[in-house]
């Protein structure tokens, strides 16, 4: 995986195009509100493993019909990008809020979830510089904001 100039909403339709069928099954919809993006300079096989973690997280809050609320922006003042995956799933209490960006932590059954996909994302958002914020409410649902900055570079 190459370091260079990525598009992110490549990555974003390339991992949901893999997503496709997945959604449809559980009757999942999908709603973007996109800016125009500045390309960001990362690796975007490991950002691609951002999308793909945060949205396959998403489903598995949804289970059976929801909504995912897809929001891109740049932001000027900060040179940043942000991209928001908001979906309408179980959401989590404060306690669970608080642990899951540690490795292993899991509220899945076994063989659902490894515990690992944040943990890997954090490490590859802090990698190209940026953040995630997290905002949850148990039985409304979920936001994942990952915010890059365009020009940083890269370890
Ligand atoms: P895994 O998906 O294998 O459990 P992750 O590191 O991807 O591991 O996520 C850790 C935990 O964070 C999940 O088990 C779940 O409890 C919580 N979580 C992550 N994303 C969401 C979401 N969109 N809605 C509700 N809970 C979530
Ligand atoms: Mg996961």
């Amino acid at each position: 995986d190459d370091l260079k100039p990525t598009d992110l909403h490549e990555g974003l339709d390339s991992t949901l195009l893999i997503l496709n069928h997945e959604l449809r099954r559980k009757r999942i919809n999908v709603e973007s509100s996109h800016d125009s993006l500045p390309q960001v300079w990362g690796y975007p096989g490991q950002l691609n493993q951002v999308f793909m973690n945060i949205l396959t997280n998403a489903i598995q809050a949804i289970g059976q019909q929801g909504t995912i609320f897809i929001t891109t922006r740049y932001h000027a003042a900060t040179d940043e990008v942000s991209i928001s995956v908001c979906d309408t799933g179980q959401g989590m209490p404060e306690e669970v809020k608080r642990r899951i960006f540690e490795p292993f932590f899991t509220t899945k059954e076994v063989g659902v979830g490894t515990g690992l996909g944040l943990s890997i994302t954090f490490g590859i958002v802090e990698k190209h510089h940026g953040r995630i914020e997290v905002h949850s409410t148990p039985g409304v649902g979920t936001e994942f904001i990952v915010y890059l900055p365009v020009r940083q570079s890269v370890a």
